[in-house]
């Protein structure tokens, strides 16, 4: 008799339902009708628990099961056809027998976009002249307490359409997500839209782009490439992951949204080289999240100015030393900074702190990333001050990301605080205190004379930034490429 060895931990994780797993491969065949009007979907998959579920549903003032609105003749059988009892508990939860292989078959109507969502259309799912983009939660209802083993999904498309996804792809329009979260979380791209495959920062991506974009692509692409191998540099491995995609198309909110394996980008207006400071910027900002974001994951949303005040920092800084961006968009840059603190808690009367904002982050938009970039401006000068110009911001990200860039693995304010100082030497709680734990305006006199910059302001809103001789300058040097 052959013994079976597990490890001791193995016993104490594992639930009775592991055991019931048949071992087999969930399946999704999804026909997406001629117009793009409705999908059909027929699922296979097994059911751990008792509750199906449509996850990260918006519910809005108009739908008040967000996304779950959309789905029609959901019906559930088991392996003998029977018809199983289903409850609609609401918000896309639906309560069904489990723990065995269910079939399931539902429609989903694809008119998303007739509607405003909290996140934006890009990441629900939008129509194009050429095509359709759909998160994963739109189209998928799935186990809600756990999927065991990988998912097939097959497209039956309208005629002419290719389908592009993050997942493995098994030919033809025929794809293979390796959990739930790869399945869910991510974007796909059907119709007749072109995409290019880019190999960049150590991994794959697919760029799919609306046709007025196809054109400049080439600008996008020395855009990926150039900030893809200075991410790769700075925090010295691959993101998390080996396939990407990103889809760009235009949309007047120029908003975009990252998912584990994705991200799906408005871009306002063309594309073109005048405009790069806004769409690369924000393209760059989410190429730079799979690393800090979706590899280095804060525990909570406390450190959400980490994710996205920091990303957004090191996004300017990066593209200024790469030419990407004028010494005239820094200033802009520098200048709205202390414009944001002043209008957040005097014009609109935000509370909280920075640390806290995170709780409305659309509307507390210039305390997480404003307030978060100026807490990033802050360590990077202290750290290169403390180094003699040697090691700042970007070498205290490759020490985190040497860390805590695994799977499974995620930070909290403490973590970079200990890192710092292990780093460093120094420790940085003093410094960030005020800046993201304290309400308040931070005063950014004196931070902006340490890099070569006299800050001017008058009233509320007016900034004036001034070359200011000393050794401030050859800081801003550092940071920015180039003196001021
Ligand atoms: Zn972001």
């Amino acid at each position: 008799m052959k013994k079976i060895l597990l490890p001791l931990g193995l016993f104490c994780t594992l639930s009775s339902s592991v055991w019931a797993w048949d071992q087999k491969p969930n399946h999704y065949q999804v026909n997406i009708d001629p117009q793009a009007k409705l999908a059909h979907v027929q699922a296979n998959l097994w059911l751990d628990g008792d509750e199906l579920a449509m996850f990260a549903v918006s519910p809005t003032p108009q739908l008040k099961n967000g996304q779950a609105e959309f789905i029609k003749n959901l019906q559930v059988r088991d392996q003998s056809g029977a018809l199983l009892a289903l409850q609609d508990k609401g918000e896309g939860e639906y309560q069904v027998k489990g723990d065995q292989r269910v079939i399931l078959t539902y429609q989903v109507k694809l008119n998303h976009d007739d509607y405003d969502w909290p996140a934006g259309k890009e990441e629900v799912l939008y129509h194009t002249g050429e095509g359709m983009l759909a998160s994963g939660y739109s189209l998928f209802l799935a186990p809600g307490k756990k999927m065991h083993g990988e998912t097939r999904v097959d497209f039956a498309l309208p005629s002419g359409w290719q389908a592009h996804t993050p997942w493995r792809g098994n030919g033809g329009h025929s794809f293979t997500a390796q959990s739930r979260r790869e399945l869910l979380n991510n974007v796909m791209f059907f119709g007749t839209a072109r995409a290019e495959d880019i190999s960049a920062g150590g991994i794959k991506i697919k760029l799919v782009m609306g046709k007025q974009y196809w054109p400049q692509r080439q600008v996008f692409v020395e855009l990926i490439e150039k900030q893809m191998q200075t991410y790769l540099q700075m925090f010295g491995k691959a993101p998390l992951g080996e396939r990407f995609m990103l889809v760009i198309n235009q949309g007047d909110s120029g908003d975009g949204g990252a998912f584990s394996g994705s991200f799906s980008q408005y871009l306002k207006g063309h594309g073109d080289l005048a405009s790069r400071p806004v769409w690369g910027r924000v393209v760059a900002h989410e190429l730079l999240h799979f690393w800090n974001g979706l590899s280095l994951t804060p525990r909570d949303g406390n450190e959400e100015w980490f994710k996205e005040g920091v990303t957004d920092y090191l996004t300017i800084s990066t593209m200024s030393k790469n030419g990407l961006l004028s010494r005239d968009f820094v200033r802009q840059f520098l200048e709205n900074l202390p414009r944001g603190q002043v209008a957040a808690r005097r014009l609109m009367g935000l509370k909280g702190t920075v640390r806290q904002a995170y709780q409305d982050k659309h509307r507390n938009w210039l305390l997480v990333y404003g307030g978060g970039s100026i807490a990033a401006l802050a360590m990077d000068v202290k750290l290169r001050e403390a180094s003699q110009g040697k090691s700042g911001l970007p070498e205290l990200m490759r020490a985190l990301y040497a860390e805590f860039g695994q799977a499974g693995k995620s930070y909290t304010l403490d973590d970079l605080l200990r890192v710092a100082r292990q780093h460093s030497g120094l420790d940085l709680g003093p410094l960030l205190h005020p800046i993201i734990s304290q309400e308040g305006i931070p005063d950014l006199h004196d931070l902006y004379a340490r890099i070569g910059l006299q800050l001017e302001q008058y009233g509320m809103l007016e900034n004036y930034l001034l070359p200011k001789n000393g050794p401030g300058q050859a800081m801003f040097a550092q940071i920015f490429g180039a003196p001021y």
